[in-house]
């Protein structure tokens, strides 16, 4: 028998998502990163949850912010990465690639994706077909390369395209727009991301979110992550060679 989760989605400051992970059986709650650590109380709260841990996929305020406020508030426990450790407040668990996160019954297991930051890490319930991936991957997109390489960045997204085709992907950002505007540019006869960016702009002039996004719509259509396919290579002119792709595409990203 599968251990429920309940996942809820909020958003946070100007366009991050607040996630709420409550695991009914323990009434065990982790806050996936601390954006907003007011938010997250007024949103634990109104659903009768109590915040008894924080996850956090990597260091930016945007992420780790609110780990004190939280932990002042709450008594929580604070896992984050351990390849930032100096850098996350409150950290009293830290955590690297291969170890196992428990939330009451469910397990996650973590999941190195350095480049963004250098320590980044991001979380998969593979028995709930969930992975939070901070800001590593968005729909359409991935993170700015701020502190690592564009292979070592190319590298962490292979993880992420290695987990099961049917994960929901929960990323931290709602850019998946603009990530469109950008990913027809690389591929503009890509027919499944015609009609995701069709799906999208439905979503979004409804006021709706776009994300979770499903591993396997964002193997058809982010560019970022078909940089190993010999057609993208040889557009991007590195045939062969997909984490120079990869840094072509990025780079093209980076000044659109
Ligand atoms: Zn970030
Ligand atoms: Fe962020």
């Amino acid at each position: 028998m599968g251990i429920f989760l309940d996942i809820h989605q909020f958003p946070c400051l100007n366009d991050n998502y607040g996630y709420l992970v409550h695991e009914p059986a323990s009434g065990q709650t982790a806050a996936i990163d601390t954006p907003d650590a007011e938010r997250y109380l007024e949103e634990a709260q109104k659903r009768g949850w109590t915040i008894t841990q924080v996850w956090n996929t990597h260091w930016h305020p945007d992420h780790a912010g609110g780990n004190l406020r939280l932990k002042e508030a709450t008594g929580c426990r604070i896992l984050g990465p351990s390849g930032e450790a100096e850098k996350i407040p409150g950290l009293d668990q830290p955590l690297k690639g291969g170890d196992v996160a428990m939330l009451g019954e469910a397990a996650a297991s973590v999941i190195d994706v350095p480049g963004h930051t250098l320590g980044h890490i991001a979380f998969h319930f593979a028995g709930q077909s969930a992975a939070f991936v901070g800001d590593a991957v968005f729909a359409l997109g991935c993170g700015r390369v701020f502190e690592g390489t564009m292979d070592m960045m190319w590298q962490s997204l292979k993880r992420v395209k290695a987990l099961p085709a049917k994960t929901q992907l929960y990323c931290a950002h709602e850019y998946t727009a603009s990530n469109a505007r950008f990913a027809v540019t690389i591929e503009p006869e890509n027919k499944a991301l015609k009609e995701y960016v069709a799906w999208i702009d439905k979503q979004r002039s409804n006021g709706l979110p776009t994300v979770p996004a499903l591993l396997e719509r964002e193997l058809a259509t982010n560019p970022f992550l078909r940089a190993d396919l010999p057609a993208m290579q040889l557009a991007m002119g590195f045939p062969g060679n997909a984490s120079a792709t990869f840094g072509e595409i990025r780079g093209r990203k980076d000044r659109f």
